[in-house]
């Protein structure tokens, strides 16, 4: 095969990287704190457009475990947390010794549902045990139902963790995703709609929370002259080398966001007259998604083979990739309690991720869009 390969989501720099990551070695920044740290934190803080706090951080994993300290979880506690998503949004909950619960999807965003997450609280309570803490997941960078949502974690006094990962650029009602919750979590991770190479970001509207977060990344030092510890701490701080790349990438973040919607209405035109296929989009104009990878399911159960359409476009080298499997039903999470219906796994079965990079241009696009013609006839 001498095609090349058609990756779901890569890297793609805006060109301006470099720049930052010189001026760190000329002024032997190579450490992990430094003024690309503070100027990417600030950089971010001005495009969330809101009055929050941001902790650059080594991995949106590890922003997403000082969140779960930060909200006081412990050994023993439950975390409730949404099923259909990425490992990363469960695994820090088992890392601090609490037990997951997880929650099924709704059928418009796919994201939590607020009847089985209200369903699950209520349940958890009468059982003897309060979840400390909700996990909710904007999935391949679609809102969730943040009012529904938000409104029960009020009602019940729960912090909720907004895991915005996939979902930088995101909006509902304006205001931008990471901001609506306790906590919000944000991923620059290579497959992201911008990377650091690895790296994430702890948001937060309470400056003490930003500092505490900060004091923890970088091993718990009490302010004394020598090496002096009450709590114990993380290495989590990120690079000052992979803050300037995401300088570099805070430039080209909207156009980022415009490339990937155009990809996304590129497949509504492919998919137009597929009745059998759905090309997963926005349930309200209240709702703008960075369409981070796009998504396509069977209309209904079995009305079109997704895993044969995989195995065809492999066959181009084009990259393709079923939903998250949902987190009920890994085998590492098979003892933890679950509410639902089977929306995540029907969306599991019947799903489909799409080559949704910023970075494919019109020869990438006809490789994709020939190879889907023909498995369609
Ligand atoms: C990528 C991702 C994470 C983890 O981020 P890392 O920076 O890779 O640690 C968490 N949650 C979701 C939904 C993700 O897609």
């Amino acid at each position: 095969m001498n095609k090349s390969k058609i990756y779901l989501s890569s890297p793609h720099m805006g060109g301006n990287e470099l720049e930052f990551i010189n001026e760190a070695f000329e002024q032997n920044w190579i450490a992990p704190l430094g003024p690309n740290v503070n100027g990417f934190e600030q950089d971010l803080k001005e495009y969330l457009q809101e009055d929050v706090h941001i902790a650059a951080l080594s991995s949106g994993t590890a922003a997403l475990h000082l969140a779960l300290i930060l909200a006081r979880v412990e050994r023993g506690d439950e975390v409730l947390c949404q099923s259909l998503t990425f490992a990363a949004s469960a695994n820090p909950i088992v890392y601090l010794g609490a037990t997951p619960v997880f929650i099924d999807s709704e059928e418009e965003t796919l994201n939590m549902s607020p009847r089985f997450l209200e369903e699950a609280i209520v349940e958890r309570i009468k059982k003897g045990k309060k979840p400390r803490a909700i996990i909710a997941v904007h999935l391949y960078g679609m809102p969730y139902k943040v009012e529904e949502i938000h409104t029960i974690a009020r009602n019940f006094e729960i912090p909720v963790i907004e895991d915005s990962a996939e979902a930088l650029g995101s909006t509902y009602k304006g205001q931008k995703c990471g901001t609506f919750g306790e906590f919000g979590i944000l991923s620059f991770n290579g497959n992201k709609i911008i990377t650091t190479s690895g790296g994430g970001a702890l948001v937060s509207r309470d400056q003490k929370l930003k500092e505490k977060a900060i004091f923890l990344a970088t091993q718990a030092r009490d302010s004394a002259p020598h090496y002096q510890h009450s709590e114990i701490g993380y290495n989590y701080r990120l690079s000052n080398i992979a803050a300037g790349i995401g300088r570099g990438q805070m430039q080209v973040l909207d156009q980022h966001v415009s490339k990937r919607r155009e990809m996304n209405q590129f497949y509504r035109d492919l998919f137009s007259k597929v009745k059998e296929v759905k090309v997963f989009d926005e349930p309200e104009n209240t709702y703008f998604c960075n369409h981070w990878l796009t998504v396509i399911k069977a209309e209904d159960e079995g009305s079109f083979d997704t895993d044969a359409l995989r195995m065809h476009l492999e066959e181009e080298n084009i990259e393709s990739r079923p939903l998250w499997k949902p987190m009920h039903l890994q085998p590492v999470f098979k003892d933890a309690p679950f509410y639902g219906n089977g929306i995540a796994e029907v969306a599991f079965k019947n799903g489909l991720c799409l080559p949704s990079g910023s970075n494919l241009g019109e020869q990438e696009k006809n490789r994709i869009s020939s190879a889907i013609e023909n498995f369609l006839k």
